[in-house]
């Protein structure tokens, strides 16, 4: 063994010409000690009991042996090692064999390093007497190593994993689960305005944010090696064996949440948002690229519902990117083609029920799909660009009809953030002004937080010009974002409007919404602003408005959105006074609806129509004579299986109640907390969709094949159509 050392080392012991060897000392032994004192490596002796009779001195200073070696055995200067496997220490030394390069840690003063050992073992008459062998310190090359893989696995901006190494975690997650049918959900987050605060603060404040965006996901995740950056303000996250919605829904608001909290960067304080999209398999994919493309769509959802929101995966989604990509190329000419309408809402005082105002509403009137919702294609208009000039002519049209309203009626003109971006708005806002002639205190820009968001002078200096021309500012949508109060104490607002979901939220007995807005009025008030509650449908939702008093109203209880002509007819007499009219309390949080579904019962799938939902039951339509107190399975969709009870039934109608409650689905809809994987559904012989006309069989036939428990309704038909 040392012969084939000194070719290895010649190179170092010729480079050793200083050190002191001492004269009368054998060839082979002055090459060991200049080997030794070089530090290229130690030398070891071992009985055959395993304890050490030599060790070279700088190994025994590093091992603490330093001492002397009486009764130490070899194993023992090292750490027991994890795991079994045939290149342990222990494992080798028992075999009394030749072994190379067996990699060990020891550790000392809580210091850890690594050894590579060789040994050969001695004999002497045929008989075993010990080892003789070589050991070297590779701390330093292993952790250089371990620096490189973790570099090449690891976003360097962030510490968290980089895509690639995320890409192959979600694959071989995917891989492993799918034969033990286990689930694993992956989240996409796309952070909301990182790019203002990138381009207004600069690149360095940018890449300072999203480290500590980084540091308050992995807070919220609770494990580092989750959550990865794709690059730019995109993230991920992987959840294995996560497939409840409920869970997976308060972690999503709770990153949300988290990063939406304000930042300070360098003493300057920013704030952004995020979406999520979320999706499990296996149901919404069982590959990596469905998984995630699906994850994506939900992302883009969510950022479509007005940002800061989370939103599940749901087939739907497929259809909806499809509609709408066809709906942004018609809506590039519904303008040309006069497909726009304005129609107003009154805005109405709610001691005196008179109207003091409108807002004004876009819609859009298409030639095939009918009546178009604002909040469906204002966000498309948004993406592409089109909002600047559908904007501009909402605003020309409420300018131009508030023209010749009796009086000073005022005209609330909602403005998105990309328009009130734009350098040109507020010339726009006083061309408007000047070719109809109103006075600008009539006109009212309703404006969310959004703007806010846009960081740095140029909101200031927006909010500057505007105000120079004299319209009037109102902050829309008060209670769905971040509500900040603290925009109210620097922005030159006159009103603040309070949000149907923040006023909805109010009636509740233990509700939070209620002192929140009496402090809102409060401050309102001391500002010398108005405060408008939104969405008023219900008298227990007006009379607490009243009660916290909030100066004015909009919403059904009053009047719906109208076109202009039939606002001026009411306005004949001057004024408009109306009487609210809507019923007592608000309707439980139950939606109405007109959806195919299916109930299980017994051996018997049936399709019935589901008519309304709520969190805890829902009414469905479609069978005849079911006995109140029957428990069934309600089939909503896509492995959402829920166990109800039947508490009331009337003809072809049943009031369910359900086992476990639903959750939300982060778009103010409700979705099964668990889901029956499609493995299980396909077992069960459950339909995968739920067309068919009557009860059909289904689960394996043991024999025990039933007639049908519940007749269909004789009208089945039709309504199935319609739904
Ligand atoms: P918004 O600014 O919050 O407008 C109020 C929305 O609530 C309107 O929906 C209105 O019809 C509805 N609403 C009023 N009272 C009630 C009520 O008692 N109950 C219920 N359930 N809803 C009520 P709409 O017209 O569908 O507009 C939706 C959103 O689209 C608006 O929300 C606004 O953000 C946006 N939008 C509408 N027109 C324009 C526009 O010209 N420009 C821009 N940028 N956005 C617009
Ligand atoms: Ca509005
Ligand atoms: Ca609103």
């Amino acid at each position: 063994m040392f012969a084939k050392g000194r070719a290895l080392f010649g190179q170092a012991v010729s480079a050793a010409a200083k050190v002191d060897v001492p004269s009368g000392m054998g060839d082979a032994a002055a090459l060991v000690r200049a080997y030794e004192s070089l530090g290229l490596g130690s030398f070891w002796k071992t009985d055959s009991e395993g304890c050490l009779t030599y060790l070279s001195s700088a190994a025994s200073a590093a091992l603490g042996v330093s001492e002397g070696l009486a009764g130490r055995r070899l194993l023992d200067l090292f750490l027991r090692p994890e795991g079994e496997s045939e290149r342990t220490l222990p494992f080798v030394m028992a075999r009394k064999g030749r072994f190379e390069r067996v990699t060990v840690r020891s550790e000392r003063a809580g210091e850890v390093r690594w050894w590579s050992v060789s040994g050969e073992p001695r004999q002497v008459g045929g008989e075993f007497v010990g080892f003789l062998g070589h050991c070297v310190d590779i701390t330093t090359e292993r952790l250089s190593a371990e620096e490189n893989s973790h570099q090449a696995l690891h976003d360097p901006l962030t510490g968290l994993l980089n895509r690639r190494h995320m890409s192959q975690l979600l694959d071989k997650t995917l891989t492993a689960f799918a034969p033990q049918q286990r689930s694993c959900a992956t989240m996409l987050i796309d952070l909301d305005r990182f790019k203002q605060v990138n381009d207004t603060m600069g690149h360095a404040a940018g890449d300072a944010l999203l480290q500590q965006v980084a540091d308050r996901m992995v807070r919220v995740v609770g494990d580092k090696e989750r959550v990865s950056r794709l690059g730019g303000d995109e993230f991920q996250i992987i959840l294995p064996d996560q497939d409840d919605r409920g869970v997976l829904g308060d972690i999503a608001t709770s990153l949300i949440s988290s990063i939406s909290q304000p930042y300070s960067i360098d003493g300057n304080r920013c704030i952004i948002g995020a979406s999520v999209g979320v999706a499990i398999s296996p149901y919404d994919g069982d590959g990596k690229d469905e998984l995630l493309r699906n994850a994506d769509l939900a992302l883009y959802a969510a950022k479509g519902s007005g940002r800061g929101r989370f939103r599940f995966f749901c087939p739907d989604l497929l259809k909806a990117a499809e509609d709408r990509r066809l709906l942004e190329e018609d809506l590039h000419d519904a303008l040309e083609k006069g497909e726009l309408e304005v129609h107003y809402q009154p805005v109405v005082r709610a001691t005196s029920n008179i109207v003091t105002g409108v807002e004004a509403l876009v819609r859009w009137n298409h030639p095939e799909h009918g009546m178009i919702s604002p909040a469906r294609f204002i966000p498309i208009a948004e993406e592409s660009k089109l909002i600047k000039v559908i904007g501009e002519w909402v605003l020309r049209q409420a300018c131009a009809d508030a023209a010749h309203w009796p009086g000073n009626l005022r005209v609330a003109v909602n403005v998105s953030a990309v328009q009130f971006a734009d350098e040109g708005f507020p010339a726009i806002v006083a061309s408007a002004l000047a070719s109809t002639q109103i006075d600008p205190d009539r006109l009212e820009l309703e404006i969310t937080e959004g703007v806010f968001l846009q960081e740095g002078c140029t909101t200031d200096a927006r909010f500057n010009a505007l105000k120079g021309l004299g319209v009037r500012l109102a902050l829309d949508d008060f209670g769905t974002g971040y509500s900040s109060l603290s925009y109210l104490k620097t922005a030159p607002f006159d009103k603040i409007k309070i949000d149907q979901s923040f006023v909805r939220g109010a009636t509740g007995a233990d509700s939070r919404n209620r002192a929140i807005i009496a402090a809102i009025v409060a401050l309102a008030e001391a500002l010398g602003m108005d405060t408008t509650a939104e969405g008023i449908e219900s008298f227990d939702q007006f009379e607490l408005m009243k009660q916290l008093k909030v100066t004015l109203v909009q919403g059904y209880i009053y009047s719906q959105p109208i076109p202009n002509d039939e606002f001026v007819a009411n306005l004949a007499g001057g004024q408009w006074e109306i009487e609210p009219v809507g019923p007592a309390h608000q309707r439980h949080e139950r939606q109405a609806m007109y959806r195919r579904v299916g109930v299980v019962h017994d051996n018997h799938y049936y399709p019935v129509v589901l008519r309304n939902l709520s969190a805890s039951g829902a009414l469905i339509e479609g069978l005849t004579d079911v006995p109140v107190g029957t428990t069934f399975v309600l089939d909503l969709g896509d492995g959402q299986l829920t166990v109800a009870t039947v508490r009331r039934s009337r003809k072809s109608q049943q009031g369910l109640e359900f086992e476990t409650m639903l959750v939300s689905d982060g778009n103010g809809g409700m979705c099964a907390r668990v889901r029956v994987s499609p493995y299980q559904l396909v077992a069960a012989g459950v339909p995968q969709n739920m067309r068919g006309d009557g009860p059909h069989l289904i689960g394996q036939a043991d024999g025990k094949m039933s007639l049908p428990a519940f007749g269909m309704a004789t009208d089945w038909k039709a309504r199935s159509e319609a739904a």
